[in-house]
């Protein structure tokens, strides 16, 4: 049983190393079960939360609160702005954040201090298209660049 384990896992880290964007748990096993790999949904989560505690992954939030998953690059950890309409994300420069996190252990003599830094907004396509239509975003982002899921729905209100 470890062995197959193994090589779930294996595969959940394979999917995230060649995605761009953040992903959820869902979306992920969606795509694995799409490959035709045998996987629990539990397998999954258990696996991101492994990655997330040995820090091979970065974490942010969407607006519903599901955590989604991009795979940390090797330079450490990053910050994130992700767009709230079609869930596009790039790093951001944060080295402002890091310093301070730094001073705040030192001054209180905490350590192991951690932070999330969470940014989201409109990216310019959507932004773009919320303009030409004088109403509110509306995603025109291509279904399957979201994964089974879409992030679509999240727009219309
Ligand atoms: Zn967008
Ligand atoms: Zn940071």
């Amino acid at each position: 049983m470890g062995g197959r384990t193994t090589r779930q896992r294996r595969a959940v880290r394979r999917l995230l190393a060649g995605r761009q964007d953040f992903v959820s748990a869902q979306e992920l096993h969606a795509l694995l079960v799409a490959e035709t790999l045998p996987i629990g949904l539990t397998t999954v989560y258990r696996a991101l939360r492994e990655l997330e505690a040995h820090g091979g992954v970065d974490v942010v939030r969407d607006e519903a609160g599901e955590r989604l998953y991009r795979r940390r690059s090797a330079d450490g950890h990053r910050h994130y702005l992700v767009c709230r309409c079609c869930g596009r994300s790039r790093p951001v420069e944060a080295e402002v954040v890091e310093e301070w996190v730094d001073r705040i252990a030192v001054d209180t003599g905490f350590a192991a201090v951690q932070h999330t830094v969470e940014l989201t907004g409109l990216c310019a396509d959507c932004d773009t298209t919320a303009d030409e239509r004088g109403e509110g975003p509306s995603c025109r982002w291509e279904p399957d660049h979201r994964g089974s899921r879409g992030r679509a729905r999240s727009c219309a209100s």
